[in-house]
């Protein structure tokens, strides 16, 4: 079997030499273990946080251990009596041509309701992330003004379809002109912003505010940086802030504390949290699992019939997994970025 690996811990943004592709016998399963032969993997921006060495809500991947990643396959051997050679399965087996795992570990996919890499994005974990945070810490009303970025990537496609359902008005941030096409006349967002054609926040605050003349009710933060600087201003009283993440910052080493710009915002934040008395909520999808079943119930007819949909981004070949993942973080993704075996 294939494998990559973490060679070195990254300073700022990742490069090609912070990966190694490795080789390595295939796993024998032992008892109560599954055998899956990949056919996906998911590239997330979580994995950025994951390859440093800093306390935080997972711990980081060692030094020369496998990237981790949740991937999608078939079963070619099997220990355990819930899966038989054959069967498809999810489960976190990193960024690797096969993966042996507790069959307990593992969630058995039906290909007959789809695509299987569904599960990796529009009904995985990034389409639950976006459903979970709208739903509990946007709570969303019809009406009002929704302003998500990344707009196009699982997450912030499944916000910004799901708000729209529910009668929102809703306006997309993202990169480039053609990523904000996507956003309109595929997820059917209201409008879209091009963030790169604004060089700083003011201009981008300015043009949202043209976008929004009722102000900001629900700002879903993925992205931090330059939008949230200009988002903040425009919030209503009362507004929510479901903080899911802050990928400008991914990069900046102790996520941006130092950046002489952002501490220098905090009072202004901290006022603003204040007198706008804002509901800012930071969630990771982990605390929410025991939910993915209600996700699945709710949101995977929509997805079936068409009402939800999903954009993928592949990658063919382990060998090609670092670069789709550097390119990612910067943006070069369209849609839910995946690798392919
Ligand atoms: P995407 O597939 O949307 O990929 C990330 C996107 O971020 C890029 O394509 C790019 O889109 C955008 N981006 C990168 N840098 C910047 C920047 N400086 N300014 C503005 N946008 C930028 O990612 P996901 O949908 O998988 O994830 C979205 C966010 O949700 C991430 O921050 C992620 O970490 C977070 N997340 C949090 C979870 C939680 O438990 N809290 C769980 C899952 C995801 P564009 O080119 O359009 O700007």
């Amino acid at each position: 079997m294939q494998h990559i690996v973490l060679a070195r811990r990254p300073e700022g943004a990742p490069v090609a030499e912070d990966f190694r592709l490795e080789t390595a016998p295939l796993p024998v399963p032992g008892d109560g273990e599954v055998l899956v032969k990949l056919s996906h993997f998911s590239l997330d921006p979580y994995m950025r946080g994951r390859m440093d060495d800093a306390k935080s809500y997972a711990a980081p991947v060692p030094l020369n251990g496998t990237m981790e990643a949740g991937g999608v396959g078939e079963v070619i051997a099997s220990n355990h009596p819930g899966f038989a050679p054959g069967d498809i399965a999810f489960g976190m087996f990193g960024w690797a041509s096969h993966g042996c795992l507790p069959g307990k570990e593992l969630r058995k996919l039906d290909p007959a309701h789809g695509p299987v890499t569904a599960a990796l994005g529009v009904l995985g974990m990034p389409g639950f992330t976006g459903w979970a945070g709208l739903m509990e810490y946007g709570r969303p009303k019809a009406g009002e003004t929704l302003v998500v970025a990344a707009a196009t990537g699982p997450v912030g496609s499944m916000v910004g379809q799901l708000a729209k359902s529910l009668g929102l008005r809703v306006i997309g941030i993202a990169g480039g002109a053609e990523k904000c096409q996507m956003a309109v006349e595929t997820f059917g967002f209201d409008a879209c912003l091009d963030h790169r054609a604004y060089d700083d926040a003011k201009a981008l605050r300015a043009a949202l505010a043209d976008a929004c003349p009722d102000g900001i009710d629900i700002y879903f933060e993925n992205v931090a940086g330059k939008v949230l600087e200009a988002v903040l201003p425009l919030m209503n009283v009362g507004g929510r802030i479901p903080l899911c993440g802050m990928i400008a910052w991914y990069n900046a080493g102790a996520l941006g504390a130092n950046q002489g710009g952002e501490v220098d915002q905090l009072p202004k934040l901290w006022r603003t949290i204040l007198v706008k008395r804002l509901h800012v909520h930071g969630f990771i999808i982990t605390d929410h699992f025991h939910r993915f079943g209600d996700f699945l119930k709710q949101v995977g007819p929509k997805v079936a019939g068409g009402d939800i949909r999903f954009v993928e981004d592949v990658a063919v070949g382990l060998e090609n997994a670092p670069a789709a993942f550097m390119a990612m973080l910067g943006g070069g993704n369209t849609g839910k970025q995946i690798v392919a075996l």
